[in-house]
C-alpha cells in the first residue's frame, strides 16, 4: 500500500465519554461490517471486558475510507487497554500510531484520564484531534469544552468535529480529520525488517496470532523471522490485515503498514509485546527502543476447594497462559491447602481477571491466598533468597538483610486535590520526591514507594480521594533494604502455612490483629476452646479465642417434631459443606476463604 494513503491512529478517551461507541461508529461508517454482524462494541471482545467496561487487551483493525478527495485511506484503528496494571501494553500500542482521537464528552468536559490519556499519547509525539461527543444531549456545552481543551490541555479545538457517537452524527468530520491531521507513515520499505509486536493472541487453529506494525522494511509470506528480544525465530506461514471480522491474507505487509503473522507458534511467550521482528537473513542493527519483559508484580497462591481438581486447575493456568505471556506460575503445595500454584501477576486487577476467568471458564472453585511481592533476604550463610511466598521466609535468626521491591510513582491530578493525595502516600510510606506544575490546573507527584503499598487498594484509594481525577502510573524501581517481619497465624497452637503474611514491622501488628478477628468472627465453635495468635518468631503479638461449644447445645432437639426436623434438615446441610482441617480445627473452607479476602 502507498504510504501516504496510510494513517494510524488510536482513540483516547476518559472513561465513559464514548471511546467504544465511536470506534463502533467509525467501523460501520466505513461499511466493514453489515449492521447485521455489528455487535455492538466489537473491539472489546472479551465477556469480561465488557461486563467490567474495560478493554485488557489491545485489538486493532484496518478500514477503508473512501474521503472526500477521492482517494481512498486505509485506516488502522488500534485499541488500548485502559487501567495501570496494563499501561506498558498501553505504550506500546500508542507507539504503533502516529495519532490519536481524543474524545471528550461535551457534558463533562476535560477529566481525569482525559488528562492522563493526552500525555501518554504526547510522549510518543502522538497528533491529537480532539472530537466532542454527545452533542444529542440537552445538558451537552461543546463551546465550553473546547475552551477547556484549549485552556488546560493547549490543544487548538475550536475547529475540532462536534459529534454524537451514539446517534452516529458527524461522523465522516472524524474521519476526514483523521485523513487530514494524522501525518502518513514514513519508514523505508527496503531497509532491514523492523516490526514493532503490541499484541498476540493464541488461537487452536494457526497457534499465535502476532500483531505489529512494520516500522521499516516489509515482511513477507515464507520469510524467516526473528525476535529481537526472545530470540525465537520463525518461519511467516501467513500474514495479512485485520478485519473488524476476521483476517484478510496479503502476500506482504511494508513499513508503515498494521497487521498480523502467524507461524505455529505454539506460546505467547515467545511474541513478547514491545519486542521487535526482524529478518533472519539480513536483520536490523538494532531493535526498537522501549522493550520492557513482561514483569510479576504481585504474587498469590491458587488452590481448588476440591483438591481433586488439581489436575484441572493446571490445564486452565496453561490455556489462559497460551494467550497471556505475564501470567506465571509454579507448582507449590502447603498444609491447609493442598497442591495448588504461586502465580504471578501484573497487579491486582490482573489478577481478578485470572481468577474469575478460571472460575468463570474452567468452572473451577478456587481458593486463594494473600497476594504479596517477591521479597529479597541475605542469610547468614552468605545466600540470597528471593520469597514470593511468606510461608518460605526464613528465620529471624538467619537474616542479615531484608529488601523490599520499591516503585517510582507518578500521580497526575489538579491542585486541589494534593493536599488528599500526600498523606495517602506517606501513610504508605511513600518517600517524596518532587512536584511539578504541568499547567496551572495540573501538578505531577513523584514518590518512590514500596511496592507492597501499592498493589492493595492504593489506586482505588486514590480515585477515591480525588473523585477520580488522579492517575497513577508506577514502575519498580528496584530493591531497597527494609524492617520486615514474617507474621504466623497459629490455631489451637498450630502454624497455618496458608496464613503467613511479610509486613514492614510498624503494619505487622494492625494486620495480625485483624486477621485474628475476622478468624473469631469466621470458625465455627468447636468441642474444645480455639486460641487463635499471630507470632513473629516466638513471640506471640495478638490474640483472640473461639470458646467451646455449650454441652446443652448437643444434647437437646428431642422436642416437637417440627423444629427437629428443621435441625436435621440443618444438619445435613452442614455435613455437606465442605470443612477444612486446619491441625486440630475444623473450618469450613467458605469461612476460610473470607478470612484470606482483604478489605
Ligand atoms: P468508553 O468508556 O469511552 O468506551 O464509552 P462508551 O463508548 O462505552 O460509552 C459510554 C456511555 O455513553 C454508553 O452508555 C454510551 O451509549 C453513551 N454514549 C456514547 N456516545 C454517546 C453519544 O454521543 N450520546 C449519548 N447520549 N450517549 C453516548
Ligand atoms: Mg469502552
Amino acid at each position: 500500500t502507498d504510504q501516504s494513503k496510510i494513517r494510524n491512529f488510536s482513540i483516547i478517551a476518559h472513561i465513559d465519554h464514548g471511546k467504544s461507541t465511536l470506534s463502533d461508529r467509525l467501523i460501520e461508517q466505513c461499511h466493514a461490517v453489515t449492521e447485521r454482524q455489528m455487535e455492538s462494541q466489537l473491539l472489546d471482545n472479551m465477556d469480561l471486558e465488557k461486563e467490567r467496561g474495560i478493554t485488557i487487551k489491545a485489538r486493532a483493525v484496518r478500514l477503508e475510507y473512501q474521503a472526500q478527495d477521492g482517494e481512498t485511506y486505509h485506516l488502522n484503528l488500534i485499541d488500548t487497554p485502559g487501567h495501570v496494571d496494563f499501561n506498558y501494553e498501553v505504550s506500546r500500542s500508542l507507539a504503533a500510531c502516529e495519532g490519536a482521537v481524543l474524545v471528550v464528552d461535551s457534558t463533562q468536559g476535560v477529566e481525569a484520564q482525559t488528562l492522563a490519556n493526552t500525555y501518554l499519547a504526547l510522549e510518543h509525539d502522538l497528533e491529537i484531534l480532539p472530537v466532542f461527543n454527545k452533542i444529542d444531549l440537552p445538558a451537552a456545552n461543546p463551546q465550553k469544552a473546547k475552551e477547556e481543551v484549549e485552556a488546560i490541555i493547549g490543544l487548538p479545538a475550536m475547529e475540532a468535529p462536534e459529534i454524537s457517537a451514539k446517534m452516529g452524527v458527524n461522523i465522516p468530520a472524524v474521519l476526514e480529520d483523521i485523513v487530514q491531521n494524522v501525518p502518513a507513515p514514513t519508514g523505508d520499505p527496503n531497509a532491514p525488517l523492523k516490526a514493532l509486536v503490541f499484541d498476540s493472541q493464541y488461537d487452536p487453529y494457526v497457534g499465535v496470532i502476532v500483531y505489529f506494525r512494520v516500522m521499516e522494511g516489509t515482511l513477507k509470506k515464507g520469510m524467516n523471522v526473528k525476535m529481537m528480544a526472545s530470540g525465537a525465530s520463525y518461519q511467516v506461514l501467513d500474514c495479512g490485515y485485520l478485519r473488524p471480522l476476521g483476517m484478510d491474507s496479503c502476500p506482504e505487509l511494508t513499513a508503515g503498514e498494521v497487521g498480523w503473522f502467524t507461524a505455529s507458534i505454539k506460546n505467547v511467550k515467545d511474541t513478547r509485546v514491545g519486542d521487535t521482528i526482524t529478518g533472519v537473513e539480513s536483520p536490523a542493527a538494532e531493535a526498537l527502543p522501549g522493550y520492557r519483559p513482561a514483569q510479576a508484580m504481585v504474587y498469590c497462591g491458587i488452590y481448588t476447594q476440591d483438591g481433586s481438581k488439581y489436575p484441572d486447575l493446571r490445564d486452565a493456568l496453561e490455556k489462559l497462559q497460551l494467550n497471556d505471556a505475564s501470567l506465571s506460575f509454579e507448582p507449590e503445595s502447603s498444609i491447609a491447602l493442598g497442591f495448588g500454584f504461586r502465580c504471578g501477576f501484573l497487579g491486582m486487577l490482573h489478577m481478578e481477571i485470572i481468577q474469575e476467568r478460571l472460575e468463570r471458564e474452567f468452572d473451577l472453585d478456587l481458593v486463594t491466598t494473600l497476594p504479596s511481592v517477591i521479597y529479597e533476604v541475605d542469610k547468614t550463610d552468605g545466600t540470597t533468597v528471593k520469597v514470593d511466598n511468606p510461608h518460605n521466609y526464613p528465620d529471624p535468626g538467619l537474616i542479615t538483610e531484608a529488601r523490599e521491591p520499591y516503585a517510582k510513582v507518578s500521580i497526575i491530578a489538579p491542585p486541589d486535590y494534593v493536599g488528599n493525595i500526600m498523606p495517602m502516600c506517606q501513610d504508605r510510606r511513600g518517600i517524596f520526591k518532587d512536584m511539578q506544575y504541568l499547567d496551572t490546573n495540573l501538578v505531577e507527584l513523584h514518590y518512590s514507594m514500596p511496592l507492597g503499598e501499592i498493589i492493595y487498594d492504593f489506586f482505588d484509594a486514590l480515585k477515591a480521594r480525588t473523585k477520580g481525577y488522579a492517575s497513577l502510573d508506577y514502575e519498580l524501581e528496584g530493591y531497597q533494604p527494609s524492617q520486615l517481619v514474617k507474621v504466623d497465624l497459629l490455631l489451637n497452637g498450630d502454624q497455618v502455612d496458608a496464613l503467613s503474611f511479610i509486613a514492614h514491622k510498624d503494619k505487622a501488628y494492625g494486620r495480625a490483629r485483624k486477621i485474628c478477628e475476622k478468624l473469631k468472627e469466621n470458625i465455627p465453635r468447636q468441642l474444645f476452646e480455639v486460641p487463635i495468635q499471630a507470632a513473629i518468631g516466638g513471640k506471640i503479638i495478638a490474640r483472640e479465642t473461639v470458646k467451646a461449644m455449650r454441652k446443652d447445645v448437643l444434647a437437646k432437639c428431642y422436642g416437637g417434631d417440627i423444629t427437629r426436623k428443621k435441625k436435621l434438615l440443618e444438619k445435613q446441610k452442614e455435613g455437606k459443606k465442605k470443612m477444612r482441617s486446619l491441625g486440630t480445627v475444623q473450618m469450613p473452607t467458605e469461612a476460610f476463604m473470607a478470612v484470606l479476602k482483604l478489605d
